[in-house]
């Protein structure tokens, strides 16, 4: 441990060693909706009406504000004939209606991975299934795929909400999740209601998405090589969220932190070796500014490789059109 004098006085930091993994930081649907706001204005100008966070980052949402796009959380604020883009968490049909009523230009950015989600749920409840649909029911992505539905299907968040639930056994039943809910967590819900409810279908494809679970496996890496564990995201971010829960639940102190600004020293007394992961939607710039930061101070950085992400996705098609200079 080292143990220097500062400036001010006593320097605690006795880092010597941060350790970024990978995968960490921005996923495909992530990049594709950032993407997309950033063509709208290019292409329609300022401003362009964002329905709601873009992604769930202070950082990234600040940063296209400066560029020319306003976050709204009502669809009805938008003005009529304006551009709006819909966030990558989807939409509840209605939405897609009062669009249409106010004349909108409406680009979807919502996730594939969510729509992949809405559409099981409308299959599902077309061949009369009645859907049992584990989430944080206040999650935007969550109020999205219940509004596509008015009776039938069923939210979860733990154990608890599954013992209240009452099926005759001629009901036919599936479950499907959210998309970044805690891998370990949803087992354990999924496990409930596979107990309760034997004959239950499983979803026809896991719906964690690829990116919140690469993320979750990295952290278990990670803490075993490091003393503490800092995800960078916002707190209203779900899958950063679940990435502090998943380093808690192996024993690790892990803090969530905006930027290198929601740093504190006291975290770091007697912590040799920093670990830093990133949420979804945040952006690689402020983990290397964490690295900087410690770097400054002494710290080797080190990279943690667990796996590389190859997944894209394609620009939604109405912007591709629009760029052909074809009307949506
Ligand atoms: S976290 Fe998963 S579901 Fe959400 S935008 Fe990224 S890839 Fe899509």
């Amino acid at each position: 441990m080292r143990r220097k004098l500062g400036k001010k006085g006593i320097d605690f930091m006795t880092v010597e060693k941060v350790v970024l993994v990978c995968p960490r930081g921005f996923c495909a649907g992530v990049k594709r909706a950032i993407e997309v706001v950033e063509d709208c204005i290019k292409l329609f100008g300022k401003p362009v009406y964002v329905k709601h966070e873009i992604v769930h980052n202070k950082k990234v949402v600040e940063d296209l504000e400066k560029k020319g796009a306003i976050t709204i959380e009502d669809i009805e604020e938008v003005p009529d004939n304006s551009v709006v883009v819909f966030s990558a968490h989807g939409s509840p049909p209605e939405h897609y209606e009062i669009a249409k009523r106010k004349n909108l230009k409406l680009i979807d950015a919502t996730c594939p991975l969510v729509t992949k989600v809405h559409l099981e749920v409308k299959n599902f409840a077309e061949k009369g299934f009645k859907i049992i649909y584990v989430c944080h029911k206040n999650h935007i992505e969550a109020q999205g795929v219940m509004g596509e539905l008015k009776q039938g299907i069923y939210p979860v968040e733990n154990k608890e909400d599954v013992e209240k639930l009452d099926f005759d056994n001629t009901e036919k039943l599936v479950y499907l999740t959210q998309t970044t809910l805690s891998v370990d967590e949803a087992k354990q819900t999924i496990k409930a209601i596979k107990e309760k409810f034997p004959e239950i279908l499983d979803p026809p494809k896991q719906d964690i998405c690829y990116a919140t679970t690469n993320r979750q496996g990295a952290i278990k890496e990670l803490v075993k090589k490091v003393d503490l564990v800092l995800v960078v995201g916002s707190e209203t971010s779900s899958n950063s969220k679940r990435l502090v829960e998943t380093a808690k639940a192996q024993g690790k102190k892990a803090f969530l932190i905006d930027g290198v600004e929601d740093l504190k020293e006291k975290w770091f007394e007697d912590i040799k070796s920093v670990g830093v992961s990133a949420g979804a939607s945040s952006p690689e710039k402020i983990v290397q500014e964490i690295a900087d930061y410690f770097e400054k101070k002494g710290a080797t950085k080190e990279e943690l490789i667990i796996l590389e992400e190859k997944m894209g996705f394609v620009e939604p098609f109405e912007l591709t059109k629009m760029k052909k200079g074809k009307s949506i």
